[in-house]
């Protein structure tokens, strides 16, 4: 089995190089303005985005002149190679133990950043014990914050990731009228995202329909999609770790009045959403811009989430897009915004495009078709 030869297969050989020898110096002018000598590594998401090791199990340590990744035997080769491959210079510590290999990359350091929300309670208590002289300070958001602007290569991923989407949704969207279950269009989503060169879907792929669509993240069932349901088909891929992510709702046979109103007010606030998405704009406006529309409509309460959220390595991601955010948006970023209105016992609708932050405004990577109206060919 194979997808349709016309459509164009992603490269990851084709796409640009991901300039990750760069990273570093990002890093090192962050340790500076605090202080630091060094940070250990510790989230695995991290650990790649600096070092290009896609491993399981890693950390590195990063100090104004060296990187040093540590991880266990099972990597010994593969993780050499990837570093290389990735034009990163670093040593690599095989060790079971990545506290020990911390604290030995780190002997010369004074002040050793930690990653406070990704360390765990037993390695934190350990580094302590054992850190001597070594000053142990934790950092906050560090490279959650430098990863969230996007090079070149990282958004020509992301653009292809988007694609198969696309590209994907399109292929499924028949199936919608021959009454399948949830769990017949989830599998048939992911294998299409297989098969046009994915890694693997971006997350677990959301496919609610009739009430089920209520619950903004429900799990795809065994129920049958009937004529009249609302469905919500929330789908993404991976590129060479980069992730892609978006939401489309439909409706099989022609849609009640009031379904129709609760399709538009959404897309109505969407597309308000999306006018304000531009560098320098504070990420909580196009929160508002949604939220406003939707309020306006009298469906405040039923708009249940943040607009939206940051999109890389990892699914959610920096920047935040909600009501408290204080994040600034700033080229290079990738977002989603996608307001819904779930009504209980009815049904939800949810638009969700990925968007590309530029000084002008924004560049929209998910472009398949907001055509809710899927015709009824069941017999
Ligand atoms: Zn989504
Ligand atoms: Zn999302």
């Amino acid at each position: 089995v194979s997808a349709p030869s016309s459509e164009a297969q992603p490269r990851i050989d084709d796409l640009p190089a991901l300039d990750v020898e760069a990273r570093s110096a990002r890093v090192r002018a962050f340790l500076e303005t605090q202080g630091l000598d060094a940070l250990a590594v510790t989230t695995l998401t991290n650990v790649r985005w600096l070092t290009g090791f896609t491993g399981s199990n890693g950390a590195a340590l990063i100090t104004d002149a060296e990187l040093v990744l540590i991880t266990d035997g099972r990597y010994a080769d593969q993780a050499p190679t990837e570093l290389e491959a990735a034009g990163v210079g670093a040593d690599v510590l095989v060790m079971t133990d990545p506290v020990g290999g911390i604290l030995e990359a780190a002997a010369t350091c004074t002040r050793l950043g930690l990653e406070a929300d990704n360390i765990s309670w037993a390695d934190q208590r350990r580094l302590a014990e054992q850190a001597g002289a070594l000053e142990l300070v934790p950092t906050t958001d560090a490279l959650v914050a430098l990863r969230a602007t996007k090079d070149s290569g990282e958004l020509a991923r992301i653009r292809a990731a988007a694609a198969i989407t696309d590209a994907t949704l399109a292929s499924v969207r028949p199936m919608l009228a021959e009454s399948p279950t949830e769990r017949d269009i989830a599998f048939a989503l992911d294998q299409g995202l297989r098969l046009r060169g994915a890694t693997s879907p971006a997350y677990e792929t959301i496919v609610a329909s009739g009430p089920n669509g209520a619950l903004p993240h429900g799990r795809p069932s065994e129920r049958r999609v009937q004529e009249a349901d609302l469905i919500v088909i929330d789908v993404g891929a991976v590129v060479d770790g980069y992730r892609s992510d978006m939401t489309r709702t439909f409706v099989v046979g022609e849609p009640t009045a009031a379904q129709q109103r609760q399709l538009d007010v959404v897309l109505e606030a969407q597309r308000a959403g999306v006018a304000t998405v531009k560098a320098g704009v504070d990420a909580k406006t196009v929160d508002a811009a949604c939220r406003d529309v939707i309020t306006d409509a009298g469906w405040a309460d039923a708009f249940t989430h943040g607009t939206g959220h940051g999109v890389g390595l990892d699914i959610h991601e920096r920047p935040r897009v909600n009501s408290r955010t204080s994040d600034v948006l700033e080229a290079g970023m990738v977002v989603t915004v996608e307001p819904g209105v779930y009504l209980p016992g009815i049904g939800g609708v949810r638009w969700e495009d990925l968007l590309s932050v530029t000084d002008a405004g924004a560049e929209v990577l998910t472009t398949s078709a907001k055509q809710p109206v899927v015709e009824n060919t069941a017999p």
